[in-house]
């Protein structure tokens, strides 16, 4: 089976962590703070505060941007639960908008009228990997006064216009969980380059406690610190993070090549300039392929090709947002892509030998 996602590790990892084990100081010490520096060293912004997941880094930046009850935050409905979910954790309401047919990414030119007087933020995702077209979603947040957090978790190491992500936003999020382009299992982080906000965030990942050593609370946190062991793992993966993202970026260019010529097969855009990191390698099969969607994904897992459908249900369909008021028709690009999409594997990990492979089992279909 060719795994979908599978981390790029050696024996380093390994050392890294049995240097902490041994050290007795396993939770939130000195390598977080290293791992803090570091990354926002690799993003260009002044502040990097890590959490235990993605997930956390955005409830965190949520919080620090004083999202609070009944305000509303513009998002896209074509990402992970993750990025809606904590807008309902802060008690706000998603204001879901349509996506960009060619990008995947929220559409800046419908962001405007889904603007209210309630409107306090605008949550981008840079989904699969590919930075959103920023230019015009800073003016538009410019002009309406809004604050922008840029859900990164899938694009760490994009770089648009000489800036990487983490630097598009008021604040940004990161995730490291097991299946993205560096990880240690669980993890997250946040850049920003507010003082403010950064002090806020390390206040909430600690229930609001200002210091480890002292009993003062300066209002309602979580747990949501990182340890020292996720730490040493995340310190050996940005070592190798430029290796990562260039072979990420020639297994998606070698497969745009063989698999772009196949009728009815829509390959992602693989310019090669970086603002696309492929986190997913994301194809859209359209009416005019020998098979449907599921057929094609039913015939590559039987050929032992892991595949993912991210995502296959837009989140305003779900119970849980659809009581918004959201219904069927609402977005119907994100609505016709989720029924389209299909993602290959792209991972560092892949040999010719596997690209190959999978290059094939699509070939034999012709
Ligand atoms: C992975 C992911 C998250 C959540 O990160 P976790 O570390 O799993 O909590 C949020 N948003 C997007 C777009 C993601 O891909």
């Amino acid at each position: 089976m060719i795994p979908i996602a599978k981390p790029f590790l050696d024996d380093n990892e390994i050392k890294a962590v049995s240097e902490v084990l041994k050290s007795g100081t396993i939770a939130q010490g000195p390598k977080v703070r290293e791992l803090e520096e570091k990354f926002a060293r690799l993003c260009g912004t002044k502040y990097a505060v890590a959490v235990n997941s993605g997930t956390a880094a955005l409830h965190t930046s949520l919080h620090v941007a004083g999202i609070k009850k009944n305000d509303e935050v513009v998002t896209t409905p074509f990402t992970f639960i993750a990025t809606a979910n904590t807008i309902l954790m802060q008690q706000a309401k998603p204001g879901f908008v349509d996506i960009d047919e060619e990008m995947f990414n929220i559409d800046p030119e419908k962001i405007q009228e889904r603007i209210n007087k309630k409107t306090k933020a605008i949550v981008t995702v840079d989904l699969y990997g590919k930075l959103c077209k920023y230019d015009k979603i800073g003016k538009i947040a410019e002009d309406n006064n809004l604050i922008v957090v840029e859900d990164a978790c899938q694009s760490v190491d994009a770089e648009l216009n000489g800036k990487k992500a983490g630097n598009f936003g008021n604040i940004s999020a990161f995730s490291f969980y097991g299946t993205k382009n560096i990880t240690s299992g669980e993890g997250g982080m946040l850049t920003t380059n507010s003082e403010e906000y950064a002090e806020n965030a390390k206040l909430f990942r600690q229930h609001g406690r200002s210091k480890m050593t002292s009993y003062e609370y300066r209002g309602l946190g979580y747990n949501y610190r990182a340890t020292d062991i996720s730490a040493a793992i995340l310190l050996e993966q940005l070592k190798k993070i430029s290796v990562i993202t260039k072979k990420r970026i020639e297994n998606a260019s070698y497969l745009s090549e063989n698999l772009g010529k196949i009728s009815g097969i829509k390959v992602p855009d693989v310019k090669k300039d970086g603002s696309h990191v492929f986190h997913q390698y994301t194809m859209r099969v359209l009416e005019d392929f020998k098979l449907s969607r599921d057929e094609l994904n039913e015939h590559l897992n039987k050929k032992g090709i892991g595949t993912g459908i991210y995502y296959p249900k837009p989140l305003h369909l779900l119970p849980h947002f659809k009581k918004f008021g959201y219904k069927e028709g609402d977005f119907p690009i994100a609505e016709k892509l989720s029924n389209e999409v299909i993602s290959l594997p792209v991972h560092p990990n892949l040999t010719k030998e596997q690209l190959d492979y999978i290059i094939n089992a699509f070939e034999e279909l012709e």
